[in-house]
């Protein structure tokens, strides 16, 4: 662990969605190495990365175990697969946005080859009243293309009150360790329902089933279908359709539904997912989430989505880590819409009412969600779309519906954060779609995966 130091990343928006010469205008990092005197070092500033000179075709997985309370968090190493193959773009391998509350890198030497920011559902539960009171452990996971040669990982977390990133986890990776677990943990067939081409070069969404029984195989297909149906009817996917695969883990598990411990419902599925996560009864996740990684083993993905066969509303998202809902409530295509926003894009909840997050966003750090502020750095984020003339902040009354403004209200607190639009499906199940700054947020990572 570096001690001296910490790492400061800044997200600096170049927000080009005028530029027609670079359509994909996605976010640039640029990392500083701040030391004890205040002065900063660029670290890196987005040197290419040619992927067949690192990587080979295949996946590395590595499972490691977070561990803490609310203000402290370690992890540990568990175990490394080599797996299916990586569906990743091959241009795709330094991360250019910067979301997320942890950040992972590998180096070659000194040279920075892969890189990718994630949350977990584990850090959410550490901002929880039970945090306060004990300690836990949980598992997670972790995918990057399978090095040729040794790899240097670090593992950074970011700092709730100064919303940096540090260093808290370093080791090296031998790809000819003979420990590392070769192949699928599963004998689940993974069937395409969409084929557009080369998976290096879309984005490969796969569904999966959790709590569906070998019986119920055809009603998974079912709903996998009218998920896929209707997540193609909204903006952006609608117009961005052929830049995506759609695939389905046929996965089984031994009883049907999923864990309602409110109701006293437990069931034995593949996942092991249940409601009442942090004790909200609409929560319906994974805590384990080397269960979901288990599932995914033989499945090339970009994106995943896991389909509970349950009628109860409800579901989770969470970024570049998993998301979920039930199959047959009758808000269920807008629960996975919705959710699917936190895992593929980042996106914030736009909403603002309920306790559980209470100041969940420091007042004195901007978020690293695309599509809420705390106008600490607006900049970064969607004023260059704020309509001329309007309010700002702009008041929350229907005559202002229709029009990207600066509305306050978002990220669970009525006061302090501010969401781009007056409705928006990151807000309500009754918005007519995205929001345009969501709907950017989404091309954004479209065009990272299939660049
Ligand atoms: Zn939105």
């Amino acid at each position: 662990m570096k001690k001296t130091c910490i790492v400061l990343w800044i997200a600096a928006l170049f927000l080009v969605a005028c530029s027609e010469q670079k359509p994909s205008g996605i976010a640039t990092i640029e990392r500083q190495q701040v030391h004890g005197d205040g002065t900063a070092t660029s670290l890196y500033s987005g040197d290419a990365v040619d992927y067949d000179t690192y990587f080979t075709s295949e996946r590395l997985r590595l499972d490691f175990v977070l561990a803490g309370d609310k203000d402290h968090q370690q992890v540990y190493l568990s175990e490394l697969h080599r797996e299916a193959k990586w569906a990743g773009s091959p241009n795709g391998l330094i991360d250019p946005f910067g979301y997320g509350q942890y950040f992972f890198e590998a180096f070659v030497g000194e040279k920075l080859v892969y890189s990718k920011g994630f949350s977990t559902l584990f850090e959410e539960w550490r901002t929880t009243e039970q945090a306060t009171q004990v300690a836990m452990a949980a598992n997670q996971t972790l995918w990057m293309p399978f090095p040729k040669e040794k790899i240097h990982i670090v593992l950074y977390q970011r700092i709730r009150n100064t919303g940096m990133l540090e260093p808290f986890f370093d080791c090296d990776v031998d790809p000819a360790d003979r420990h590392i677990i070769p192949g699928a943990e599963n004998d689940f067939a993974v069937v395409p329902l969409l084929n557009n081409g080369d998976m290096a070069h879309k984005v490969d969404l796969v569904f999966s089933g959790e709590g569906y029984t070998a019986e119920q195989m055809p009603k998974l297909h079912q709903d996998a279908e009218r998920f896929m149906d209707y997540f193609f009817s909204m903006e952006p996917y609608c117009s961005r359709k052929d830049d995506f695969n759609v695939w389905l883990v046929e996965s089984v598990s031994e009883e049907s539904g999923v864990d309602i411990p409110q109701s006293g419902q437990w069931r034995r599925t593949v996942c092991n997912s249940g409601f009442d996560t942090f004790y909200e009864d609409r929560y319906l996740t994974i805590m384990d989430q080397r269960k979901v990684a288990s599932v995914y083993s033989g499945a090339p993905f970009d994106a995943l989505f896991i389909i509970a066969n349950e009628t109860k509303y409800g579901g989770g998202g969470i970024y570049c880590s998993y998301a979920m809902g039930t199959s047959d409530h009758q808000l269920s295509n807008e629960v996975f819409i919705h959710e699917f926003g936190h895992s593929f894009a980042g996106l914030a909840d736009e909403y603002y009412y309920g306790s559980t997050y209470l100041d969940y966003y420091p007042s004195n750090v901007e978020p690293w969600e695309p599509n809420i502020t705390t106008r600490v750095d607006f900049a970064s984020k969607w004023e260059d779309m704020v309509e001329e003339g309007l309010p700002i902040p702009t008041p929350n009354e229907e005559e202002y519906m229709g029009h990207v403004g600066l509305f306050e209200g978002g990220g669970y607190m009525t006061k302090g954060c501010y969401r781009p639009y007056y409705d928006c499906r990151m807000q309500t199940n009754t918005a007519p779609g995205f929001c345009p700054v969501c709907q950017r947020a989404i091309n954004r990572m479209i065009d990272f995966y299939v660049k």
